[in-house]
């Protein structure tokens, strides 16, 4: 259940003028589970600044880009991004359980639909099998905004094209984990290996519900990673970074990376500092253990795909 128009311009009132231009901009969609990990009525609860709107989206900002990773550059065909020669990105749709205000992806064109057109699909899948790829990566939106039927089809048009590994990028776990279902669970484990990507900010985002969902999924024995961004005001701290980076490995999930914040128009106010970014990680790294030590990496605005913040930092000869 997504929460309503009035209960969110009630935590922010300069929203009742500005809503209408900034969710056009980008859908406002909360849903009533996250929305109760939210403390209090403050805009800025680290959670509350994920998905609440904010007139500071319609500011331009000089460092604004509309593809800040260079997906359009690198998308053979529509719902389709290949940056590397043995894996493929498939965008399953365009719908997600909550509009993370950062999200790279938050200019994409309403135009091309939320939804891809069974034509289109077809074609989308006849490159992913076709391309040499070994593995497929199901994106979005959130892949698990779509129904199992969906997912589970797609799984196994991949497996009969000859792609051998599934990764599953999702926010639904943490962000509705209702929809981590007995038989959607039972459904993925008897397709492996498919291995589930989530997203998780701040450690207050571990409800005792988001603890069970990951153990429905760890216990059938899906491996479960973590992926976070870096995002001022929510988790622009080593010891908030420490607390999500051990909670996660507590609940048998492995952080896997950090993302620096890809600074796409309307996200300026999350954006970290590269050198700001290094000492939070330096620093992280001298507070947790090994195993819970996430990659810090950036996707480029040329499409070359992730790498190390630091290596991407170093002057180059
Ligand atoms: S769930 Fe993922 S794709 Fe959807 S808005 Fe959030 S970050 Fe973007």
């Amino acid at each position: 259940m997504i929460v309503g128009r009035s209960e969110i311009v009630g935590i922010r009132p300069d929203l009742a003028e500005a809503w209408d231009a900034v969710a056009d901009s980008f859908p406002v969609h909360v849903t009533r589970s996250f929305w109760s990990r939210i403390v209090g009525s403050d805009p800025a609860d680290p959670l509350a600044r994920q998905v609440l709107p904010d007139p500071a989206e319609l500011v331009p900002d000089p460092g604004d880009m509309d593809d800040p990773v260079g997906d359009v550059a690198r998308s053979p065909v529509p719902w389709v991004v290949q940056k590397h020669p043995d894996r493929v990105l498939l965008l399953l749709t365009k719908r997600c359980h909550v509009y993370c205000r950062y999200c790279f992806r938050r200019t994409h064109d309403p135009e091309d639909g939320e939804d891809p057109s069974p034509e289109a699909w077809a074609r989308a899948l006849d490159y992913a099998t076709s391309c040499g790829a070994r593995e497929a990566i199901l994106s979005g939106g959130d892949p698990l905004a779509v129904r199992d039927a969906r997912l589970l089809d797609t799984i196994d048009r991949l497996r009969a094209g000859g792609i051998k590994r599934i990764r599953i990028h999702t926010r639904a776990p943490i962000v509705l984990p209702d929809r981590i279902t007995d038989g959607l669970v039972e459904a993925l484990a008897r397709r492996a290996p498919v291995w589930v990507v989530v997203h998780c900010n701040h450690p207050r985002e571990l409800s005792p519900e988001v603890d069970a969902a990951l153990a429905r999924l760890v216990d059938a024995g899906i491996p479960v990673m973590n992926q976070a961004v870096l995002l001022a005001g929510v988790n622009d701290d080593p010891a908030v970074l420490a607390e999500l980076c051990e909670g996660m490995i507590d609940r048998r999930v492995k952080p896997y990376y950090l993302h620096h914040t890809d600074p796409v128009t309307g996200n300026a106010s999350f954006r970290v500092s590269i050198e700001r970014g290094l000492q939070i990680v330096a620093e992280l790294k001298t507070r947790v253990s090994g195993i819970a030590m996430p990659r810090y990496i950036i996707d480029p605005p040329d499409g070359s795909g992730k790498i190390d913040v630091s290596e991407f930092a170093r002057p180059r000869s």
